[in-house]
């Protein structure tokens, strides 16, 4: 038996959807992508919702309109995937890191505090993995220092907060933008595509224009009219476009949200309760006000254990189940070993490189069968039976 660390959910639904899109004759960014967006803005409370190619340009757009320029400083995490960091540099800013909390695997609000300086121009926070950050303590320290709040929400999609007794989806939003990714990784898929949400309608206007070369009038209107028109191009710009085959694929998906975090949630409880007294791993905690869609689910390696993390990974690639070392860390790779790339908040980011070091991501995804939930839980009890400790 194999377990993969994840397995796209898509079937008859959105093979019938693509099938629509193609018989249509519309490919491109139209009438699906338009409906899409509607979709996911009411699924989780945003005034609106513009789709983008993925969620690493999202991040560079969002950055942009809350602007930032060349040569400001935008503070972040190192610990999360590498586009994180990137979307920065894409933008022209220059990423310095802050740490993380070790329970929450996001932005720490004290940290944040320290790595602010006159340069900088906004605050890039990660719902890592799913679980929800500190918004509000990041959004108290961001004001006092009249900072904009840009949520990376790419794992976070149906992940929710409760605000003053109120449960509130990720991506409301509760920062000034919030952006999702649809990668095959991640709990909604339809290949590549992202999404940015807000409330302000003239930050969604411009969105809309810089995703396809700031044209004036858009094709879908153009290809409509009986009038001639010509269309202008208000700035430099870009194509970001979600393509109208995607954003079907992605709608069926989004219909199901409640009932596939539910699952994933179904069996997070079971895998916890499952490793409570396991001698190796320790599973994840959320804090009181947080659901976690549990995007991926990763288990802290116990203090005392004298098995290495790579010979607990490997272990259990051998027994079949697909394991990966913790959320990575931008400043420990090749991309950012040059350090007048970026910067790092005083004291450096001890907490980061723990989690990366002590932590194993194990398979969990919906439509996951029972049989290989079981599989795991026995793999995970045979490695740590294997496992050397200290005495
Ligand atoms: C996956 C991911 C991204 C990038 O998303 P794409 O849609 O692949 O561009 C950005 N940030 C985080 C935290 C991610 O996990």
């Amino acid at each position: 038996m194999k377990v993969p660390i994840t397995r796209p959910d898509v079937g008859a639904a959105e093979a019938e959807a693509a099938a629509r899109v193609v018989h249509s004759g519309w490919l491109t960014q139209g009438p699906e992508v338009a409906a899409f967006e509607q979709e996911l803005a009411a699924a989780v409370g945003a005034s609106h919702a513009v789709a983008v190619a993925n969620c690493t340009v999202a991040l560079e757009l969002a950055l942009r309109c809350s602007g930032v320029r060349r040569g400001d400083d935008v503070v972040t995490v190192s610990h999360s995937f590498i586009a994180t960091a990137n979307a920065v540099v894409a933008a022209g800013a220059r990423p310095v890191f802050c740490d993380v909390e070790e329970d929450t695997f996001g932005m720490d609000p004290r940290s944040l505090e320290r790595a602010i300086t006159p340069k900088t121009r906004a605050v890039l926070a990660v719902h890592q993995i799913g679980m929800p950050c500190d918004i509000e303590g990041i959004l108290e320290v961001a004001r006092r220092h009249s900072l904009p709040v840009i949520e990376d929400a790419a794992c976070a999609i149906g992940s929710e907060i409760e605000v003053g007794g109120r449960w509130e989806r990720i991506g409301k939003p509760h920062g000034v933008i919030a952006c999702f990714s649809f990668h095959p990784r991640k709990v909604l898929t339809m290949g590549d595509g992202g999404m940015l949400t807000m409330a302000d309608a003239a930050t969604a206007e411009r969105l809309r224009r810089l995703r396809q070369h700031a044209m004036s009038i858009p094709d879908t209107i153009r290809h409509h009219s009986n009038k001639v028109t010509f269309e202008e191009y208000v700035e430099p710009a870009y194509n970001f476009r979600l393509t109208d085959l995607q954003a079907a694929v992605g709608r069926p998906q989004l219909r199901r949200l409640a009932s596939i975090v539910a699952e994933r949630r179904r069996i997070a409880d079971r895998y916890a309760a499952a490793l409570a007294n396991n001698a190796v791993f320790a599973p994840p905690v959320e804090r009181r006000g947080v659901r976690s869609n549990w995007q991926s689910y990763s288990l802290r390696i116990r203090p005392g254990v004298k098995t290495s993390q790579l010979e607990i990974l490997q272990a259990l690639v051998d027994r079949g189940v697909v394991a990966k070392r913790g959320i990575m860390n931008a400043h420990q790779t090749a991309a950012y070993a040059d350090d007048t790339r970026f910067g790092v908040v005083a004291g450096g980011l001890p907490r980061s490189e723990k989690l990366r070091d002590e932590s194993v991501v194990i398979p969990l995804f919906h439509g996951m069968t029972a049989e290989e939930e079981a599989y795991v839980l026995r793999a995970l009890a045979d490695v740590a039976a294997l496992a050397e400790m200290a005495h």
